[in-house]
């Protein structure tokens, strides 16, 4: 007789255990499945969020942003180091005890909200059944009410690069590393390839960066990607866009041979990091009797609402469309959690940011300027750049600009889009204007603390209208 739950979860990242705790907090009994064995062998919650992916990615952006700024960013402060040294084993495992302490907590917070957690790989069955195979290999099988699908991503792997061990790795393995390789190849100019390119790259690696699209960051608004790819390339990134990856030879390093718009390259390298895209773990929700919908893209197949084509089965996070983000997969952990307990809830879609952590780092939230005209509808736009803001020059980080897209008639923001230092924590403002259905001129009228970057939000709003303060305007409203 398998054991029943008004709510199994299978896969504890963070659109997993989101959903857990709030199914749990809502009076339901809920158990979550999850089978990730961590770097020290040991089972971990968290999935690839905090085990492999924001949380040790950001502990080596700050870490390496800081090294870079010792070794040589401080003379514009009248500050002179000498003898800076990476001591990048200390930064890996002071990255790991991090990951340690944040999966952990998920451990200890299942255990105040009496969430039961089954170590092990789940598989779905008929009937809103999952046979779960543990670690020691016995089989058990459980039952529930709901069963939130929630099985998360992982790298896609391309057959002219296969991995090898130490030489060429997938984005985890980039989060390993413990001595720095001289020369570096990441395939793949998007999120994981700028974060990771920028990592080693401030720890002095050589990094070219071979990127199969002639478009740079085409999610992006085109003013901020190219403004990005100019401070990108100062920094050193070499960025090879239309270049084609056609095979790869691992001998004292690695030989990559690709093809651009000038013919058939070849690249000596030490090391290679393969960054092309993550691809949904379904493997194990296919069964055949499951009879799960599956899309054209391999994801599974939700309405808005997160149900799958199967009657109290639900799917949330990196498994099914939209962006493959933490936040958002959180966020659909919450609202599924909602509507099984009968509560109404809404999540806006338009209202989802994104963030880059290089440095600058770029965020935006809503329609890219390319999108609007592509709409045909009539907006209106204001930027501002860093380089007249007060707080960004204190702090020698002028680089950027924030740009706000509205609508030309109601006023209603559209966009915010912002590259440079900090900007992640900026994106904020953007994503609670767009949320209540803010204006220009809402964010125009409110009153900013001076001096601060989130001044330039403001300007970049008056901006819209012809108005801002700190630089010419282009028009008179
Ligand atoms: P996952 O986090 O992948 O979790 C799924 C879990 O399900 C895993 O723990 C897995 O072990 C488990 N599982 C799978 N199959 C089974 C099974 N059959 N039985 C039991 N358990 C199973 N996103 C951001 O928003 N911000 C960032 O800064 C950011 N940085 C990133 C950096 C890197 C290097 C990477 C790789 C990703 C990054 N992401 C970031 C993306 C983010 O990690 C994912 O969007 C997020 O983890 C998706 O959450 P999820 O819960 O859907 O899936
Ligand atoms: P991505 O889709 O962002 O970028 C992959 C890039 O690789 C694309 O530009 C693509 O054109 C290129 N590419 C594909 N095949 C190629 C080939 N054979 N040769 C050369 N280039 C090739 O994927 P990613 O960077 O692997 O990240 C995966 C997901 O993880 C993203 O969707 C992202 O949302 C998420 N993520 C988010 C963050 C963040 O929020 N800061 C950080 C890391 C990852």
């Amino acid at each position: 007789m398998s054991e029943k739950y008004d709510v199994i979860v299978l896969g504890g990242g963070p659109a997993g255990y989101v959903a857990a705790i709030r199914c749990a907090q809502l009076g339901l009994k809920t158990a979550c499945i999850e089978q990730w064995i961590n770097k020290q062998g040991k089972p971990a919650l968290g999935g690839t969020c905090l085990n492999v992916g924001c949380i040790p990615s950001k502990a080596l952006l700050e870490s390496s942003q800081i090294y870079a700024d010792a070794a040589k960013g401080l003379s514009s402060h009248g500050i002179e180091i000498s003898g800076v040294r990476a001591d990048v084993p200390t930064m890996i495992s002071g990255k790991d005890k991090i990951v340690q302490e944040l999966t952990g907590g998920i451990e200890h917070l299942f255990r105040a909200n009496k969430i039961h957690w089954i170590q092990g790989s789940g598989s779905l069955l008929p009937e809103r059944q999952i046979e779960v195979t543990d670690i020691d290999s016995g089989k058990s099988r459980f039952q529930a009410d709901n069963i939130i699908l929630a099985t998360g991503s992982r790298p896609i792997e391309i057959s002219a690069v296969p991995l090898h061990s130490d030489r060429i790795v997938d984005s985890a393995g980039a989060l390993d590393w413990e001595s720095v390789p001289q020369k570096l190849c990441v395939i793949g100019a998007g999120v994981i390839g700028l974060e990771l390119g920028s990592v080693w790259r401030r720890l002095g690696s050589e990094v070219v960066v071979l990127e199969a699209q002639d478009t740079f960051l085409p999610m992006v608004d085109r003013q901020i990607a190219k403004d990005a790819l100019r401070q990108f390339g100062r920094q050193g990134l070499d960025i090879k866009l239309g270049a084609r990856v056609m095979a790869s030879t691992v001998n004292e390093g690695v030989a990559l041979e690709y093809t651009d718009k000038n013919g058939e390259q070849q690249l000596q390298v030490d090391r290679v990091i393969v960054a092309v895209g993550r691809r949904p773990n379904i493997d194990q929700l296919t069964l055949p009797e499951a009879d799960l919908l599956i899309d054209e893209r391999g994801l599974v197949h939700v309405n808005d609402n997160c149900e799958t084509n199967i009657p109290g089965i639900w799917a949330i996070g990196d498994l099914v469309r939209g962006p493959m983000l933490a936040h958002k997969g959180s966020e659909e952990g919450v609202a599924v959690a909602e509507r099984i307990a009968g509560k109404h809830c809404h999540l806006n879609y338009d209202a989802i940011p994104s963030v880059i952590y290089t440095h600058p780092e770029i965020s935006w939230v809503g329609k890219t300027e390319e999108q609007l005209k592509e709409e045909g509808r009539a907006y209106k736009s204001g930027v501002f750049p860093f380089a007249a803001s007060g707080r960004a020059k204190a702090m020698r980080d002028t680089g950027g600009m924030v740009k706000i897209l509205a609508d030309e008639a109601s006023d209603e923001l559209l966009g915010m889009h912002i590259i440079g230092g900090h900007s992640s924590e900026l994106i904020g403002h953007g994503v609670m204007a767009i949320e209540f259905q803010g204006t220009s001129e809402d964010i125009a009228r409110s009153v900013f603390a001076h001096p601060t970057l989130s001044e330039a939000i403001h300007e970049a709003a008056l901006a819209a209208d012809g108005r801002a303060i700190h630089i010419p305007n282009k028009k008179r409203s």
